[in-house]
């Protein structure tokens, strides 16, 4: 907080603190010299000296009060705005000075958009509404509100600016959003294929040539359509006939299927691996059965497993 103009010229000393250099504020009395701090200064006192900082007598903290009346002095001295210079005129007592530089209009303030641009207060209306690189505007086009600083990344954007037919077809202008339908469905020298393109006819023209060029050779489209159209006759034939055929195979396969299962009915294989040494084993007695894993004789059918004495069983042993 500045200091304002004291109206005797010079404060005088007595109302000086001499540990901040300025006024006193909330005045504390040494008692046994008289002298004194502002109480926010007393305890940088205390830490650093514990001495009086007009006569270095040693101090003790049982020997101060507060000085109410030299507050009252000191708040009542005349004095004019720290900015007479700038031009402000303002002129009162200490006490209504920290009121007065809230909005004296010769202090320097920020601007509160963030621009980072600093002036006196009463310059600051002019500055955001004019200047200031964050002040909002209204786009012209769109009427959305953006900031200045954004405006001509918008403008590059916007729908709603006006931009001329990229195809110079007339000196028509549209809003950008609007264009590419004018391109698809209107610009009369926009490029197009012909409409038969997909029958063979590689020109391309203006919108407005197309017909013309169609109105031009009408026997070449006619013929182009008839080819194409006996093309994927042709087509659509042989497709017949591989899937006739991919029928005729089914039936056939499906025939064979039938047969065999005629032919052989269920059956169960049983693949025994290691034969050799569950032969082995047979015929050394250490395990003279094997069962199969078990199975179902059909899908309601009985679950049964196999059993094998590999060197036969009983009678029919080796
Ligand atoms: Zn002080
Ligand atoms: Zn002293
Ligand atoms: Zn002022
Ligand atoms: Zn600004
Ligand atoms: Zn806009
Ligand atoms: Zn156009
Ligand atoms: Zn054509």
């Amino acid at each position: 907080e500045s200091e304002p103009n004291w109206k005797s010229g010079e404060l005088a000393s007595k109302y000086q603190c001499l540990v901040c250099n300025s006024h006193l504020k909330f005045p504390i009395q040494f008692e046994d010299c008289g002298h004194h701090v502002c109480s926010v200064c007393l305890p940088d006192v205390m830490r650093i000296t514990s001495r009086c900082p007009t006569c270095q007598q040693p101090l003790s903290r049982d020997r101060m009060v507060n000085d109410k009346i030299l507050q009252k002095e000191i708040q009542s001295l005349k004095v004019s705005c720290s900015k007479t210079d700038k031009g402000c005129n303002w002129n009162g007592i200490l006490s209504d000075f920290s009121d007065h530089t809230e909005n004296c209009g010769f202090v320097i303030i920020d601007c509160t958009n963030e621009c980072g641009i600093r002036c006196e207060r009463r310059l600051i209306r002019k500055h955001q509404s004019d200047e200031c690189a964050k002040r909002k505007v209204v786009c012209e086009f769109c009427k959305m509100s953006i900031v200045f600083e954004d405006e001509i990344p918008h403008l590059n954007t916007c729908p709603d600016f006006i931009v001329p037919c990229p195809n110079q077809c007339s000196n028509q202008e549209f809003k950008r959003g609007q264009m590419q339908h004018h391109l698809d469905h209107e610009c009369s020298k926009q490029l197009l294929s012909c409409p038969f393109v997909d029958c063979g006819c590689e020109h391309r023209s203006e919108r407005s040539l197309i017909s013309k060029h169609i109105k031009e050779s009408p026997g070449l489209h006619l013929n182009l359509a008839g080819k194409t159209i006996a093309v994927q006759n042709k087509l659509i034939q042989a497709f017949d006939e591989r899937l006739n055929e991919q029928k005729k195979w089914i039936e056939v396969l499906a025939k064979k299927v039938n047969a065999l299962e005629k032919t052989y009915g269920a059956q169960y294989i049983w693949k025994i691996d290691h034969y050799q040494e569950h032969l082995q084993e047979a015929r050394s007695n250490k395990k003279t059965t094997l069962f199969s894993p078990p199975f179902l004789t059909s899908r309601h059918g009985y679950r049964l497993a196999l059993a094998i004495c590999l060197d036969g069983d009983g009678k029919g042993a080796r």
